[in-house]
């Protein structure tokens, strides 16, 4: 069901399928894809201080009558607020725009250079004084991650990072898959830019399903949670409608053959 989970490293769960906020900044529609999500049983929202909208998440949160303990909420430390000190003063910061009392998980948004290392460091006191459930990162590279295991005590639990048929990170998941840290698919459906390839066209109709539930599907069944975003009801609850019908085998690899390294957003290597 779409409360299915992965157990993290340290055995707590996350719920495969999440609900991405980025660039909901209108109340009104941050309203309607928060309670929409969470009235068709949506249990993990994704935000992030840079999306400005910490504080309408937390509002659609609670008006939406779900215990908080049963919502699995991520936020992230933007880059100009990164290094030991001022990341702390930034989780504190993203707690007081959500009004909650800890995070489920907290990440690293970008790994900027020279700062990455201080910040995990404060990511590691946060979860060791208990205001955060689990640590991770976004946009980390096997090298970016190396130096954390290097200089750092805990290994984090999660890696978000854009993931689609068209970018399937084969190297990457590896790498993660080897160290216990769970892949998370940001750009999930490369932003729309990839419903007419022909394999998810086929695999559509065979199942009576669209191309983004096909693809949805396929984060799933290889492994890796997921963080559709939408405004629209009808599409929020069609993104979640992904747990009645299971891909094979080999459409599964037919699917993670349509990879050609090619990217919607930032490359990690490239932040400044
Ligand atoms: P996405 O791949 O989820 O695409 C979203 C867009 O696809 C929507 O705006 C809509 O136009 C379209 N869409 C959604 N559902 C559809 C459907 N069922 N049918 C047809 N079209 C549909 O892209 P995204 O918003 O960039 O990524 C999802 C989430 O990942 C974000 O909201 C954010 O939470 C996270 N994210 C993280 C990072 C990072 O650096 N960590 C970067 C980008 C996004």
């Amino acid at each position: 069901s779409i409360q299915d989970t992965y157990t993290l490293s340290n055995g707590i769960k996350i719920p495969v399928m999440g609900l991405g906020v980025y660039k909901n900044v209108d109340e009104t529609e941050l309203e309607t894809a928060v309670s929409s999500a969470l009235e068709f049983g949506y249990r993990h929202i994704d935000t992030a201080k840079v999306y400005k909208n910490e504080k309408g998440v937390g509002r659609a949160i609670k008006n939406s009558r779900v215990p908080r303990e049963e919502i699995f909420v991520t936020t992230k430390v933007w880059n100009n607020d990164q290094g030991y000190e001022n990341t702390l003063k930034a989780f504190d910061r993203s707690l007081k725009e959500l009004d909650m009392d800890y995070i489920d998980l907290y990440l690293i948004h970008w790994p900027m250079p020279g700062t990455y290392v201080d910040t995990w460091k404060a990511l590691e006191k946060l979860y060791k004084d208990g205001k955060v459930r689990a640590i991770g990162v976004s946009n980390f590279n096997p090298h970016h991650l190396q130096d954390i295991f290097n200089e750092c005590e805990i290994k984090p639990m999660l890696n978000q990072v854009e993931y689609h048929p068209h970018l399937a990170q084969p190297e990457l998941k590896a790498f993660c898959k080897e160290h216990d840290i769970l892949l998370e698919a940001w750009s999930p459906l490369k932003r729309g830019r990839m419903f007419d390839e022909p394999v998810l066209v086929k695999l559509s109709e065979k199942y009576g399903k669209t191309p983004a539930q096909i693809i949805l599907r396929w984060d799933v069944e290889t492994g890796v949670s997921t963080i559709p975003k939408s405004v629209s009801a009808d599409r929020v609850r069609e993104n979640g409608d992904i747990f009645d019908f299971e891909l094979t085998s080999e459409e599964v690899e037919a699917i993670t053959a349509l990879d050609r390294h090619e990217r919607v957003g930032k490359d990690p290597d490239k932040v400044t």
